[in-house]
């Protein structure tokens, strides 16, 4: 695929090349990013935005894991930003995932920031985070039904249990519903409810300086994982790309992302990432066309992906799992492939 991304970032672009850390970053005057290690991840940063406000106080767009490596990283990066985790005021998440909600609580137990999430984030925090159980049995029913063998099953569904630990469980103080208005001194922002990678993701954004801060909705390089699972709204992948549709014709100079690094030319990117899921909804139809009835677990193993399948880790087949079915949704849908049988459930062309 032709690579279009306009990149904006481009010392973070050079750094993620050089495999370095980037560098904090004056962005605009008053808005800072800050790079946040996420401990042995292939993301191996979140980009924390700093908002200076007026009055000397500071709003954050996501936090950072909770380990003391990412606390430090997001102290140094507020100094160097010319104010300290004390002035945080408002830390706005725009998901669940660790990566970005992970360190909320434990900046506002330093700071008494209030911390805002979208409600249908909110409502998985205990299951996910607190007494797990629950979630756990229906991972490993959900996963036996799509396929994944016995002797896989154990792995894969306490796949993302060791994380955890890599998150302060924080209930939110504001629930950040669509299209949401956040007055803060000297800036405006609005919410936008874009479901897909997580129920409840948002983005923030700025009409007068143009800006989206996008959370994992839309990266430059990578697709995020955009997958069916027992947390989830029945049809991600059509949420998700609705989702897209709903950022495409919103001003914006400049997109700043979550992880990798700022760029420019939104609907351009967003258009790549468009073609990219029509491009695996039609392997995935030739899959089962070559090999009707088969599983969602079967159709993964027989799809491309960037690195040979026996390098990911067990959390990664899952969220490969899940993207697959996230697709066979979509398709069975659309009127094009149908689901037959149960534990496993296989995968059929409809006949045209
Ligand atoms: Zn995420
Ligand atoms: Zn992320």
């Amino acid at each position: 695929m032709p690579v279009v991304v306009v990149v904006t970032g481009t010392v973070q672009k050079q750094a993620w090349e050089d495999k370095v850390l980037p560098p904090v970053e004056q962005v605009r005057p008053g808005l800072w990013s800050i790079p946040v290690p996420i401990p042995d991840n292939p993301l191996r940063y979140v980009l924390v935005y700093a908002l200076e406000l007026d009055g000397g106080g500071i709003a954050i767009v996501d936090a950072g894991w909770n380990t003391d490596e990412a606390w430090g990283s997001l102290n140094a990066g507020l100094a160097a930003a010319g104010g300290s985790t004390a002035d945080v005021e408002a830390i706005l998440v725009t998901h669940i995932h660790p990566d970005h909600y992970g360190l909320a609580g434990r900046v506002r137990e330093a700071s008494g920031a209030w911390i805002g999430l979208h409600p249908k984030d909110a409502v998985m925090l205990e299951s996910r985070y607190g007494d797990t159980d629950a979630l756990l049995e229906a991972m490993l029913h959900f996963l036996t039904d799509s396929g994944v063998p016995e002797e896989k099953l154990p792995d894969l569904a306490r796949a993302s249990m060791s994380i955890k630990s890599m998150v302060t469980m924080a209930e939110p103080d504001v629930l950040f519903e669509d299209r949401k208005e956040i007055e803060l001194p000297g800036w405006r922002l609005r919410t936008i409810w874009t479901p897909g990678h997580s129920p409840g993701h948002v983005c923030f954004y700025s009409a007068d300086r143009r800006l989206l801060l996008s959370g994992d909705h839309v990266l430059p390089r990578i697709t995020p994982n955009i997958s069916v699972h027992a947390q989830q709204f029945s049809n991600p992948l059509g949420d998700y790309l609705e989702s897209l549709a709903k950022v495409r014709e919103l001003g914006a100079d400049e997109v700043l992302p979550g992880h990798e690094y700022r760029f420019a030319d939104l609907q351009g990117r967003i258009d790549e990432v468009t073609a990219h899921h029509a491009e695996r909804l039609e392997e995935i139809v030739e899959v089962i066309r070559d090999h009707p009835g088969s599983s969602g677990w079967e159709i993964t193993l027989r799809l491309h992906w960037s690195r040979p399948w026996d390098d990911y880790e067990p959390f990664m087949q899952r969220q490969a799992n899940g993207e697959t079915l996230a697709h066979c949704v979509l398709l069975e849908l659309h009127g094009r492939v149908r689901r037959g049988g149960e534990a496993p459930f296989r995968y059929f062309l409809v006949d045209q």
